[in-house]
């Protein structure tokens, strides 16, 4: 039989190992953490019985993953739940940008902006599964949808700032702008409407959901499902050298590139090894949870009702704002992208008292507090929030690279989003997954499709393992 070794069991090593035990392999994941989920783990962080995610937090990517909805994780105990709006983005006048499941409703909240709203990401948000094909894989591929591809690809390559403009009013530009810094880099750079016009169509195509429970929920199912097809977890099992691996006929390894440099470096080929030396660390996060008495105090009610909400202000602050942190300036209003998952699952909170997840955009490697700069951005569009504030818990840049050392210096999308590792990453291959090492292969956010928690680096990684015994046999 086939024999598997899965370094990491984030998202996509989990989806690596089940794709392979599904196969037919007999498949062990080495987890370093004490549970498995990797970047989706959740639990209490502020008080008892209040349950936070301790990063990824809304899933349409999840939601929508081919490889998870073919995997069924809902039998395996997952809930989705959807909050009634799925993205705010409130201005200092009180008016805000609102994303809703349904774009006849997003198109009449942005009144003038409606139609180009419509005209920007209708065809996108119908289209999207069969974009997802092309664009949720290597970019070296033969095209699925080429009609689809040639359609979005005059939008795709613009930068941001430049696609804002069809929009006519504040409400619009910053609905999009909150949306485009998702793709967490400068967003005049090009390619950066791709990103922002997908997050958006997700919304529309699946909404922008959370897990019942905690998005460790996510975790929890796939390795139950990894279970019912005879593979094995190991979890509390750091993994920093070769000799640590078990002999196996395939390994895959859920770590950033340098780990597998570190692991596999003096094995690879050279072009391998300069490809992997020369990635690019990404922009860091900086978290903060909060125990609230109550609700946030928003001065736009409707903010009271949506998942997400951004705060960064209107469309020129949002892009000075990410320009800044990408020069390595720590501003005093950082962008910063706020969770209420608990307005749509109740179970997250305890009596009175809610659970609220932010995190801010900060220069890379941000050795400060910014604490008080996340407080002061939710306290502008909600003033009396500080005064509700029961517990306060912050997560900087070396906290979270040491939670995961695949987040080095607090990058949460495993690499920097531009330049040709927006496009390909680590390398510009057809097999970006192959380390150049027999039966080795990277299978990590640090891949195609890149971040999220859709597993589909690992599903793909994993194929292309399979893919490579068949040849050899
Ligand atoms: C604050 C924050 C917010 C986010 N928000 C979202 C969101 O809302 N939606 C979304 O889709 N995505 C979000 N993400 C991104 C998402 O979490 C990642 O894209 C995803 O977790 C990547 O999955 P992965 O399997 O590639 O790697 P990881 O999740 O990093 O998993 C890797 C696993 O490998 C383990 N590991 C690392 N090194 C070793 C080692 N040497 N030996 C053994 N085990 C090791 C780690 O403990 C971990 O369990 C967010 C991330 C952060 C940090």
């Amino acid at each position: 039989m086939t024999t598997a070794v899965v370094v990491g069991g984030g998202p996509n090593g989990l989806a690596a190992a089940l794709h392979l035990a599904r196969n037919g392999v007999e498949v062990t994941v080495l987890e370093a953490a004490d549970e498995v989920g990797g970047g989706s783990r959740s639990g209490e962080l502020t008080e008892p019985g209040l349950i936070h995610d301790h990063c990824a937090a809304f899933h349409p990517l999840a939601m929508g993953s081919p490889f998870w909805r073919s995997v069924g994780l809902e039998s395996y105990g997952l809930t989705w739940c959807l909050p009634e709006i799925d993205c705010a983005h409130p201005l200092d006048d009180g008016t805000a940008g609102l994303l809703y499941r349904s774009i006849d409703r997003t198109a009449d909240g942005l009144g003038p902006d409606g139609l180009r709203w419509r005209l920007a990401l209708g065809d996108l948000a119908r289209g999207f599964d069969e974009l997802g094909e092309d664009l949720l894989r290597p970019v070296v591929h033969l095209p699925r949808h080429p009609l689809r591809l040639a359609a979005f690809g005059p939008r795709a390559v613009l930068p941001a700032t430049v696609m804002a403009r069809w929009f006519r009013t504040d409400r619009g530009r910053a609905l999009f702008a909150g949306i485009a810094a998702h793709a967490f880099t400068r967003l005049d750079r090009p390619l950066t409407a791709s990103l922002g016009m997908m997050i958006a169509a997700s919304g529309h195509r699946h909404g922008w959901p959370v897990a019942r429970g905690g998005s460790g929920a996510i975790g929890t199912a796939a390795a139950a499902a990894i279970g019912d097809h005879g593979g094995k977890i190991e979890t509390g099992t750091l993994v920093s050298a070769r000799s640590d691996i078990p002999s196996a006929d395939l390994v895959l390894l859920d770590l950033s590139p340098a780990q597998a440099l570190s692991i596999y470096g003096d094995q690879m080929p050279a072009r391998v090894r300069r490809a992997l030396q020369r990635y690019r660390v990404g922009s860091s996060a900086f978290k903060v949870d909060y125990a609230l008495d109550g609700d946030i105090p928003w001065t736009t009610p409707d903010c009271g009702r949506a998942g997400t909400v951004h705060l960064g202000g209107d469309a020129s602050e949002v892009w000075h704002t990410e320009r800044q942190r990408a020069a390595g300036i720590m501003v005093d209003r950082p962008f910063v992208l706020l969770g209420q998952q608990y307005l749509a699952d109740r179970s997250r909170s305890r009596g009175g008292l809610n659970p609220i997840y932010a995190y801010a955009h900060v220069p890379r490697g941000y050795d400060g507090d910014a604490t008080d700069a996340v407080t002061a951005q939710i306290e502008r569009f909600a003033p009396g929030f500080r005064d509700r504030i029961v517990t306060v818990r912050s997560t900087g840049t070396r906290q979270l690279q040491s939670y995961n050392p695949n987040f080095a210096l607090g990058d949460i999308i495993g690499g920097a989003n531009d330049g040709l590792q927006m496009l390909a990453r680590p390398r510009l291959s057809a097999n970006p997954y192959a380390l150049g090492v027999d039966g080795v292969y990277l299978c990590s956010q640090s891949t195609p499709p890149g971040a999220g928690v859709h597993g589909l680096c690992g599903y793909h990684a994993a194929s292309a393992a399979l893919a490579s015994l068949r040849r050899r046999r």
